[in-house]
């Protein structure tokens, strides 16, 4: 196109130089003819025809013809008689004539087919009027306007051939570049983000390319946003304790969290894209999740599950969810267990009621026995020695309930422990002298020790830990006869402390030994009542145990006895100030 624009801008400077040359020739010979009549004008006929034959040479031709126009006075001699044209045919003759001066042939075609020439009339000094016509051969403007028409059309073709090769080398550069930015586009578009447009390219090209870099960039740090959120999320809904779904506004489960699939029994890749009605049986969480969509505000409910092997209780809340031009587009539910809550609340009740009638119980007893010998003056004394021996055994009895009640309250409050490093050996040693000391030998059960003569150290609070094994030894003796033994060992083995309490008295009744470890439970509630027993010093124990990172178990056979086994992990010497407080 270019070559083809220069070309033709080429061609009509061509003409426009042509007429220049016309027209510089014709003012050429118009202002040699004038130069001519005037330098002759004052010339008499004769020396005017030597004149002209003088300035005559061939490549000009002159005629003199008479002022009227009718015949050649002068013609130029190398003329051939067979090619001259009578007077009255040569152009610009009549012009002449007429205006004084006449043209023949000035057009650029003329002058490249015949001689253009001009006629000029003037007046000699004797006042005789001439027409002077003077002609020139138009080959050497022909041949400049034709050498100009020779450049343009070479001009032309070279720069229509450079203009080609340009053309083609940018097009294959373009090209080239546009390829290589095409196939980092392709990249993109199969999720390679990390490709990246090369440096160095054209300015266009770079343009593009850094608009392509900088639209992966922007998307590969949304991506890593993306990433991150959803991450996030993941470790939250992983991490929460909760069930959760989220459904669209057709219902779909679009999100789902592993406790609701363990609640509801399914996996997470099952439910995901489902409706609600196809992976959920329970009506009560796909209602309140479409009633969430249709009224379009939170709900919550709180609703029973029967989930194998027991029922479960849960309180949901709901939400709707809304896109970013706040239309509901979704709903939200979590489903908090409260199972344990209500366990808890089941036992605390339990605790109460059963608190109180423990209360109850030796108060009732002491009112009574006071109001008796209020009533009763004159009571043997011996009757009344009894009374008020009863009196001091009930009062002995909730002594030791108000005792064990604030122990445990202090067991449950208490949120920092004494850690300091206790011999476990001592702490039994010190417990079965204790009791031996009290009792005679027939009294009470035989209390044996069996372990290492060194101190077996653990870390722990001593009040507590006295207490933990000072119950169990005593429960050995009040659950043994007479004749029986209990023996105590302690051993050592892969950094835990065991000890025994073993006892061969009545033993505990396979069913109940899963909640002997309850408060308040007791096997026979008469007879441990009888032996001043609370029902709550094996909860206390288990309590003291677990606080200082250890087990208790229990094994034992009807009639044969009974052993508890305690462990604890021991103190290895190494205290450091941080384990000062749990
Ligand atoms: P209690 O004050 O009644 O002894 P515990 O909590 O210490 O309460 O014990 C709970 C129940 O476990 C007792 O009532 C008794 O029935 C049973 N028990 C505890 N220790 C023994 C044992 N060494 N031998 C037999 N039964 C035991």
């Amino acid at each position: 196109m270019i070559a083809l624009g220069g070309w033709f801008f080429g061609l009509l400077l061509c003409e426009r130089f042509s007429q220049d040359i016309l027209s510089n020739f014709q003012i050429g010979i118009v202002e040699q003819t004038k130069a001519y009549t005037q330098g002759w004008s004052d010339l008499e006929e004769a020396a005017l025809i030597t004149a002209i034959e003088k300035s005559n040479n061939n490549d000009q031709h002159i005629e003199l013809i008479t002022g009227d126009g009718t015949r050649f006075l002068y013609r130029h001699p190398k003329r051939s008689s067979t090619t001259l044209s009578p007077v009255d045919s040569l152009e610009g003759v009549s012009e002449s004539l007429r205006s004084g001066i006449g043209y023949s042939n000035f057009t650029v075609q003329g002058a490249k087919s015949s001689h253009p020439s001009v006629t000029l009339a003037f007046e000699s000094k004797n006042g005789t009027n001439y027409l002077l016509r003077l002609e020139r051969d138009p080959r050497i403007i022909i041949s400049q306007i034709n050498a100009i028409f020779d450049s343009v059309i070479m001009l032309g073709l070279i720069s229509a051939l450079l203009a080609m090769v340009m053309g083609h080398l940018l097009y294959r550069r373009i090209n080239r570049q546009f390829h290589v930015l095409t196939q980092v586009a392709v990249a993109y578009s199969e999720g390679n983000f990390s490709a990246r447009a090369p440096k160095g390219m054209d300015s266009e090209s770079i343009l593009l390319g850094e608009a392509l870099n900088k639209l992966a960039d922007e998307i590969q740090d949304q991506i890593s946003e993306i990433h991150l959120e959803h991450n996030r999320m993941r470790v939250i809904l992983g991490g929460m304790r909760d069930g959760l779904i989220a459904i669209d506004e057709l219902g779909k489960i679009v999100l789902i969290n592993s406790v609701m699939s363990r609640i509801l029994g399914f996996e997470i890749r099952e439910a995901r894209g489902r409706h609600l009605s196809e992976v959920i049986q329970d009506p009560e969480i796909i209602e309140l999740l479409l009633n969430t969509l249709r009224v379009q505000r939170p709900l919550e409910a709180e609703f029973d599950l029967n989930l194998e092997p027991s029922k479960k209780s849960f309180k949901a809340y709901t939400s709707p969810l809304t896109d970013y031009e706040q239309d509901v587009s979704g709903a939200l539910i979590v489903v908090h267990d409260l199972t344990q809550t209500r366990q808890l609340e089941s036992m605390r009740r339990d605790f109460v009621a059963n608190v109180s009638h423990e209360l109850k119980t030796p108060i009732t007893a002491i009112r009574g026995i006071a109001e008796t010998l209020y009533d009763d003056e004159g009571m043997k004394p011996e009757i009344r020695q009894r009374f008020l021996g009863k009196i001091t055994d009930q009062s002995h009895r909730l002594s030791t309930l108000v005792s064990d009640l604030l122990a445990l309250a202090r067991l449950d409050e208490k949120d920092s422990t004494t850690t300091e490093p206790i011999d476990l050996r001592e702490i039994i040693l010190e417990r079965i002298n204790s009791l031996s000391k009290v009792s005679s030998p027939d009294s009470q059960a035989s209390l044996h020790y069996h372990g290492p003569e060194h101190p077996v150290f653990v870390l722990g609070d001593d009040e507590e830990l006295r207490q933990a094994i000072g119950n169990l030894i005593d429960n050995g003796l009040k659950y043994t006869q007479l004749d029986g033994n209990i023996n105590t060992h302690l051993s050592v083995e892969d950094g835990t402390a065991t000890v025994l309490v073993k006892d061969d008295g009545v033993g505990i009744p396979e069913e109940f030994l899963g909640r002997i470890f309850e408060r308040f439970f007791r096997v026979d509630k008469a007879r441990s009542r009888e032996i001043g027993g609370t029902g709550l010093g094996l909860a206390i124990v288990k309590h003291i145990c677990l606080k200082h990172m250890g087990s208790i178990e229990v094994e034992s056979q009807e009639g044969k006895g009974t052993t508890f086994r305690v462990k604890l992990p021991i103190f290895n010497g190494k205290f450091s100030s941080e384990s000062h407080t749990e």
